[in-house]
């Protein structure tokens, strides 16, 4: 295709290749450093029960304190963590992190409420050979109960070989866990499978739930209506990503979501913070509109 571009243009075009290669070995230097350095931290959503009007939870959620630049999201770092492999040890460290912070949770309010920690395992971490026996070791260490701690995985990480995904899950799940299929819709993995996966929560991928109202054709808001029965068939939770206004709460209400999660209640914060809230609201406001 750059034969047909004048000379000007493949020299642009070459030059533009060179820059984003040697940006993209800069950032893969910077996040390796930023590991040892221990600049990375987890911030923390609440995810909150509709039918109680309370927490049940969190989603920890990686973000890089970067000394000079401030506080870096995952979309500025997390595709080349998982281009380079870095996302392996990256997503180990979070996984312990949030443990720990899980552990002081269940020490602190002694399951009232219970709440549940959820953790992104990406298709990297998930092909690892000696993933059981980490989450394992994690869960012995952080003396964790381990029925507070939910991994979530996309469907990318499904699709592969079935049966193999079946029985690591299993694995997975034996250890006492919970287990989400997060971002669910996105990635076309075959239904058929679903009702063998053991899983506990469907996650509805935030794109639906943020175009349910304002597509004309109506055509996300029928598919977040028929993950909910989906979901609801196969006795899994359901949790709406991305909820954003009370219009959006009402509607997931009125289709019997149960969960929801998203900067209508809170945006992700530091453990501290959600702590303190915890403290304050044990019972959560559901008509309350700060933000
Ligand atoms: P995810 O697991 O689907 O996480 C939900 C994302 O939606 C988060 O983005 C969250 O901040 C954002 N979000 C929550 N509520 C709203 C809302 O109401 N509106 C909008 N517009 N966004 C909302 P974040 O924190 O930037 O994380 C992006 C992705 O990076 C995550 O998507 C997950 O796939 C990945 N990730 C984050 N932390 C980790 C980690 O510790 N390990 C691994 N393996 N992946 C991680
Ligand atoms: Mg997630
Ligand atoms: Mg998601
Ligand atoms: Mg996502």
């Amino acid at each position: 295709r750059a034969r047909s571009l004048g000379k000007g243009m493949i020299q642009v075009f070459e030059q533009t290749m060179h820059v984003n290669g040697i940006e993209q070995l800069k950032l893969e230097t910077s996040l390796r450093l930023a590991l040892e350095r221990q600049e990375f931290v987890l911030y923390y959503q609440p995810v909150v029960s509709l039918n109680l009007g309370q927490i049940v939870g969190f989603e920890a959620l990686i973000r890089w304190q970067h000394p000079e630049e401030g506080l870096i999201t995952p979309e500025g770092f997390i595709a080349v963590a998982k281009e380079t492999g870095l996302i392996v040890p990256m997503g180990k460290w979070a996984i312990q992190e949030a443990c720990h912070q899980l552990k002081l949770w269940q020490d602190q309010f002694h399951g009232q409420p219970e709440l549940i920690v959820g953790v992104n395992l990406s298709a990297r971490q998930f092909v690892q050979q000696d993933l059981i026996e980490q989450i394992q070791e994690i869960i012995e260490i952080s003396e964790i109960n381990p029925t507070g701690l939910r991994l979530e995985i996309t469907e990318s990480v499904i699709m592969d070989d079935v049966d193999a995904t079946i029985n690591l899950l299993k694995k997975l799940k034996s250890l006492g866990l919970k287990l989400s299929i997060d971002d669910f819709g996105t990635g076309f993995s075959s239904l058929s499978y679903l009702p063998r996966f053991p899983i506990d929560t469907i996650k509805i991928d935030r794109s639906f739930v943020g175009q349910m109202e304002t597509d004309d054709g109506g055509e996300n808001l029928a598919i977040v209506r028929t993950i909910i029965r989906l979901a609801h068939a196969l006795n899994k939770d359901v949790v709406a990503e991305g909820v954003e206004t009370a219009s959006q709460l009402a509607q997931l209400r009125s289709l019997g979501c149960e969960y929801a999660q998203g900067y209508f209640f809170l945006k992700p914060v530091p453990a501290d913070i959600v702590t303190a809230f915890v403290e304050s609201h044990p019972q959560w406001d559901s008509n309350h509109q700060d933000s």
